[in-house]
Parts: structure tokens; C-alpha cells; sequence
């Protein structure tokens, strides 16, 4: 769906920038967001919602799942995240689902193969068809991943699901 931006809902996605409680904690910021996609649901293709990763992202609790660290600001997203009309719904939600990884997702530390100057991020992959479940560590600048045993990505179908740090653990990762 290239479908433009309305007014009418870039306005009330605008009205969160006023949201007394939604800046004060990443927690916060998470449930402002996710809140407001949750009930906008409907309004986004399914399969950009598919593709972004959106229910998973959505149906967390965010006491277990957001970092304490995600590297961003929240006084500069009080500005960031509502200035600039994006030109499609698309990119409205893109920006929205982009901001809600960061939040849930943790650094790794080890620096992609590829870009270097980024860090790899852990993520749960869960092949479609059998669902089993790996610990993969992904790139988001360039999209480079490998298994966290360090074999290689092997292109299979997968969903992506944000870890956690208990998770993580019962991953065999020390923290
Ligand atoms: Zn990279």
C-alpha cells in the first residue's frame, strides 16, 4: 500500500508527541507506540505488518523486554519521531516499528562482519514451517546475520521475535 499520509491520521499520531507519561521512561515510550499501533492496526497493510515484524513486537511485556540502554534519546524523540510528515503510510509505520526494535532489542557488542562500525543485535528466528527456534545475531545496518553458534545464515523463511535477557540465558549467552 503506497498510500499517502492523511492529514487526519499524521494528526493523531502527532497528538502522542503531547502525551504526559509516554517520554518519561523507555517503558513508557514503548506502550505510547505500541499502544497507538495497536489500535491502528487496521489502517497498515497486513503484509508491511508482516514483513516488519509488528504483532510479535507488539505483544510483549515491555517490563521483560525493553533494554535499559536502547541508544537513543528520548527528549530528541520527542521532536524526531513526530517531525517531518512521512509521505506514505508505509513509511509512518517503518519509522514507528524501526524505533520499537531499538527499544526491545540488545547489542550483541561484537561488530558486523560487513559495516564494522555497527554492532550485531540479538533477535529469535523461528523457521515458518517447523518453528523451531534459533538465536540468530543480525546486522540492522546491512541486514548481515549468522547463527549465534557462528554458523552461517542459511536464507531460510523465519519470523523474528525480540529476546530477552532470561532468554538469552537459557540460550547459553553470559551477559
Ligand atoms: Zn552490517
Amino acid at each position: 500500500m503506497r498510500q499517502p499520509l492523511k492529514m487526519k491520521l499524521w494528526n493523531d499520531f502527532k497528538k502522542l508527541q503531547y502525551d504526559e507519561n509516554g517520554f518519561r521512561s523507555f517503558v513508557d515510550y514503548y506502550l505510547l507506540l505500541a499502544n497507538w499501533v495497536r489500535c491502528n492496526i487496521r489502517l497498515f497493510d497486513a503484509s508491511i505488518i508482516e514483513s516488519l515484524g509488528i504483532t510479535p513486537l507488539i505483544d510483549i511485556d515491555p517490563s521483560e523486554y525493553v533494554v535499559e540502554n536502547p541508544g537513543i534519546s528520548l527528549e530528541m524523540e520527542q521532536i524526531r519521531m513526530f517531525s517531518d510528515r512521512p509521505k506514505t503510510v508505509n513509511l509512518l509505520i517503518m519509522r514507528i516499528s524501526e524505533t520499537l526494535w531499538y527499544l526491545v532489542t540488545i547489542n550483541s557488542n561484537k561488530g558486523c562482519p560487513i559495516c564494522v562500525h555497527d554492532d550485531l543485535k540479538y533477535l529469535i528466528a523461528e523457521n515458518k514451517l517447523s518453528k523451531e527456534r534459533r538465536l540468530i545475531l543480525e546486522c540492522d545496518s546491512c541486514g548481515y546475520v549468522e547463527f549465534s553458534d557462528g554458523t552461517s545464515w542459511n536464507g531460510e523463511i523465519v519470523d523474528i521475535f525480540p529476546v530477552n535477557k532470561n532468554e538469552l540465558v537459557e540460550y547459553g549467552v553470559k551477559l
